[in-house]
């Protein structure tokens, strides 16, 4: 059997080793973090959970759209019924997952073989003509080989390290400039708990405010509106310039707390005094300069294909379209036979 190494368990990496191994390869997953779904994330809090990445699925094109059916069939997604500071609540076509956005990531992970913690340090290329990649484990740094093909579904600028010593082997310069010109933005989010006192006064809170004209705020959102909670929880995505200021910070709370103040100072709403406050800091939140094809790929030294959002976008569409695509570029270079159709 065929082995492909995919790299990053987000959306694209997930899509991409999904429609793999339906083309009968075998797929092994790399993820460096403990949870699945990369920037559509969910922490979890006491008795409930926030969405402090992808705030919630839209239909954005056939992808997004073939995913919400039966997503929304099973129950995973269900439509936001949220007010926007107005009285009343309205059913809009924004889906949230009751169990956090991460959840539609388990479910389309199902059925793969992921290895989570599984940082990818280097990938090589060896005499027999198959990859071998250098793994860093919470306990050892092993090589793990045999790979024909190697996928980079991660942020460009994370892929750059990985793909620039194959310079010396025969990659073509061309597709690392490709690399290098992907620009990311940052994003700093807060994600606030309130005593439960606070409860009733929450109720005439704002529940999805989008902030176009903020300098500092782009999002809060009422998490309580997704999901029972016994106490509010608040969601406030900054602003890329924001981010920019603050990012390197080496204690969050007080960006946090500004964060807060900042929203209570645009939206007329008391967010501040929290009983627990998270901040979570996204260094590659959205593609600033985005790539104008749907992945990356080369056969040298050997088979190697990039993807992910910035491959023609900045959100989950793309992400998906992208991981599909290279899914069936890859398949198109070892197979003359069509893909079977995707089954989800
Ligand atoms: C705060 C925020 C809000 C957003 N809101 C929306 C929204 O409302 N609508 C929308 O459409 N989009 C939104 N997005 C964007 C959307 O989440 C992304 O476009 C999409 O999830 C990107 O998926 P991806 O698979 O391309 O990349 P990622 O999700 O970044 O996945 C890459 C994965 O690779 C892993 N990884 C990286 N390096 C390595 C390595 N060396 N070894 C192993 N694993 C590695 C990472 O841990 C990660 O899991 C939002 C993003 C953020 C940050």
């Amino acid at each position: 059997m065929i082995r492909i190494a995919v790299v990053g368990a987000g959306m694209a990496g997930l899509v991409c080793a999904r429609r793999l191994q339906q083309g009968g390869y075998g797929v092994q997953v790399f993820e460096k973090s403990r949870g699945l779904g990369g920037r559509v994330a969910t922490r979890r809090l006491t008795d409930t959970c926030a969405d402090h990445g992808l705030r919630y699925v839209a239909s954005q094109g056939e992808w997004t759209d073939r995913l919400i059916l039966p997503l929304r069939q099973q129950g995973i997604l269900h439509p936001w019924i949220a007010n926007s500071g107005n009285p009343s609540a309205v059913e809009t076509d924004r889906f949230i997952a009751p169990n956090g956005m991460a959840s539609v990531a388990k479910w389309l992970a199902e059925g793969l073989t992921i290895a989570r913690h599984h940082r990818v340090l280097t990938i090589a290329p060896q005499p027999d003509r198959t990859w071998s990649l250098t793994i860093e484990t919470a306990t050892a740094t092993p090589s793990i080989g045999d790979f024909s093909v190697v996928v980079l579904a991660i942020p460009a600028p994370q892929a750059v390290p990985l793909v620039a010593p194959l310079v010396t082997q025969g990659l073509p310069e061309p597709f690392l400039v490709g690399l290098e010109a992907i620009e990311f933005a940052p994003c700093l989010t807060a994600i606030a708990q309130y005593r439960q006192e606070r409860t009733p006064a929450f109720a005439a809170a704002p529940q999805a405010v989008s902030m176009t004209d903020s300098p500092s705020l782009a999002w809060l959102s009422l998490e309580n509106s997704k999901r029972p909670s016994s106490h509010p929880i608040v969601v406030v995505q900054s602003t890329a310039a924001f981010a920019e200021e603050f990012l390197e910070a080496t204690d969050l709370q007080p960006i946090g707390m500004q964060l807060l103040q900042l929203a209570t100072d645009t939206l007329g709403f008391d967010f501040t005094d929290p009983e627990l406050l998270q901040v979570h800091r996204w260094r590659y939140a959205f593609p600033r300069h985005t790539g104008q094809v749907s992945w990356l790929a080369t056969q040298y030294p050997l088979p190697l294909l990039c993807c992910g959002d910035w491959c023609g976008g900045d959100r989950l569409e793309t992400a998906l379209d992208s991981g599909i695509k290279t899914a069936e570029q890859i398949h198109h270079w070892l197979s003359r036979h069509p893909l079977p159709p995707i089954d989800w």
